[in-house]
């Protein structure tokens, strides 16, 4: 599917929810993608991109930043704290903030570099032990640590089981936001982001409906 076909599947879906057209944020998943495909969608206008790993992104997208204004970048896989530093260099947009190691060095170096990324928590709304996030009877304590370190915490942010009803998930995460006074919601993927705006999402993460399958899974 084109970008042009996401982008209207995403109009339709904010305006059966009463939302304004152009209110969801599409985030395009440009990880393990050949740089030509992910160089046509900047061509096609496209700024705002996800990617998962810091290594990989910090090979791709210095380039790419010389050469096209207005990027807006995410990163949406975990991060590692050795790693903070650069991630907060090169992103504008960390959505993996899951575990209070990780808030305390982020705090810190947002210090130390007098800036500091848009940050969104990771909840593992599906109590998944292999899947990163905080769990969601601990979630209201972290954001409020959080806070409590000058985090400016914009949302929440999901990845639900894939063998489960995401839609339960997606109400879950938009609760858990709603209770403590948090507006961001980043969840739906290419499956399910008409469900995820449905459901209040501010960001959504689309990667294969953009680009095409991915040669490899990460
Ligand atoms: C890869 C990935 C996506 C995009 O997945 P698609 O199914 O290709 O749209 C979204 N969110 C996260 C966290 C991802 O790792």
């Amino acid at each position: 599917m084109s970008l042009q076909d996401i982008q209207s599947r995403i109009h339709d879906a904010e305006a059966r929810a009463g939302k304004d057209a152009g209110e969801t944020q599409l985030i395009a998943v440009s990880k393990v993608q050949p740089n030509e495909r992910v160089e046509a969608v900047l061509q096609e206008g496209q700024r705002c991109f996800g990617e998962n790993r810091v290594q990989e992104a910090a090979g791709k997208w210095p380039e790419f930043s010389s050469r096209f204004e207005g990027l807006d970048l995410h990163l949406i896989g975990p991060l590692q704290t050795n790693k903070a530093r650069q991630a907060m260099e090169l992103f504008h947009n960390i959505h993996t903030l899951d575990r209070p190691k990780l808030a305390k060095t982020i705090a810190r170096l947002a210090q130390e570099l007098g800036h500091c990324p848009q940050l969104f928590v990771q909840v593992n709304t599906g109590e998944e032990p292999q899947k990163a996030g905080i769990i969601p009877a601990e979630a209201d304590q972290f954001i409020r640590e959080c806070q409590d370190m000058d985090l400016r915490v914009a949302g929440l942010m999901c990845i639900p089981p894939a063998d489960e009803e995401p839609s339960l998930h997606f109400s879950l995460l938009a609760k858990i936001a709603a209770r403590n006074g948090l507006t961001g919601l980043s969840m739906g993927m290419s499956g399910d982001f008409e469900s995820a705006i449905a459901l209040g999402a501010t960001h959504v993460r689309v990667g294969s409906a953009i680009f095409g399958a991915r040669a490899y899974e990460l």
